[in-house]
């Protein structure tokens, strides 16, 4: 099958966490240039399911939802095989599901390392592990990992998130080099700061954890690492995405692409 980063006419792509933030946007480029979508994620199921709606409307595309949560082994595998019921094949899975907890090293509750392991780099073997069967038969595929600046570089009081999308870049590598002669390609996209519900809610937990006000933090803290001193827009992100999944893509493999205004250059 031809693709460009314009026509993605029937291919298959699955997000996890994509009812919200970055893996919504994700969804809705992706069924842009033609894909039928896979949603997946948490929260109210009238809110999914009219974004769910939305997006098969106005994109001309098929696109379901499936609810598996992340947490768990079998839900995740099923999210795969899910798609492959419903359309016979999958083209493009995209690893997005992610959740993070800031608090200092004593205090951090091991139930949410336990979670953010799950969540953040446990799915996403399982996800890749279900889906390479499936695009080694169809002798293509795009796996794209969304990891993180943290995958690359460490901030303190994340002692989870950190490890877990190191977690993610060694299985990007790994993976990539396994599948490198099958026509599938393993990436992973590390934004810096992007505005989202996710970051939102750190804002909070961060000016407890480092004794100040919430405007601070995003001054001191978030855009102080980004020295365009600007948050990463979705757009920034679906458009290396758009060429990942592309043909132009079939070269770039096992690689880090940092979308962070140059934080990680520092
Ligand atoms: P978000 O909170 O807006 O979205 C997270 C998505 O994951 C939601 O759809 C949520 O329902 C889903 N999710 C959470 N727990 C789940 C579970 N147990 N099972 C299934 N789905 C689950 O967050 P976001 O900022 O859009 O983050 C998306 C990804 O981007 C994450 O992996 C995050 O680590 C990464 N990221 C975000 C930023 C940022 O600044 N926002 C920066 C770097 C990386």
């Amino acid at each position: 099958m031809s693709t460009n980063s314009a026509n993605l006419e029937g291919q298959v792509a699955v997000i996890t966490g994509s009812t919200s933030g970055i893996g919504a946007a994700m969804a809705e480029s992706l069924a842009a240039a033609g894909a039928h979508i896979v949603l997946n994620g948490l929260g109210d199921s009238s809110e999914i399911e009219a974004l769910r709606t939305r997006i098969s409307e106005r994109h001309g595309v098929e696109a379901r939802y499936h609810a598996a949560n992340m947490l768990n082994a079998a839900e995740s595998v099923d999210l795969v095989e899910f798609a492959i019921r419903e359309f016979g094949r999958i083209d493009i899975l995209v690893n997005n599901a992610g959740i993070q907890h800031v608090s200092k090293i004593e205090d951090f509750p091991p139930e949410k390392w336990d979670a953010i392991l799950a969540i953040n780099l446990t799915s996403v073997f399982h996800t890749i592990r279900a889906a390479v069967p499936h695009m080694r038969k169809q002798g293509r595929g795009r796996i794209v990992n969304i990891s993180s600046a943290h995958g690359l570089v460490a901030s303190p009081y994340k002692a989870a998130y950190v490890a877990a999308k190191h977690g993610v870049m060694g299985l990007t590598k790994t993976v990539a080099l396994e599948v490198a002669d099958a026509g599938i390609t393993v990436n992973a996209i590390c934004p810096g700061y992007v505005r989202t519900p996710l970051v939102d809610g750190q804002i909070a937990d961060t000016a407890k954890a480092r004794g100040m006000s919430e405007e601070d933090v995003v001054r001191e803290v978030m855009l102080k690492a980004q020295p365009t001193k600007r948050f990463v827009e979705y757009d920034q992100l679906t458009g290396l995405l758009a060429f990942l999944v592309s043909d132009a893509g079939a070269s770039c493999n096992g690689a880090a692409y940092p979308v962070d205004g140059g934080w990680t250059a520092q």
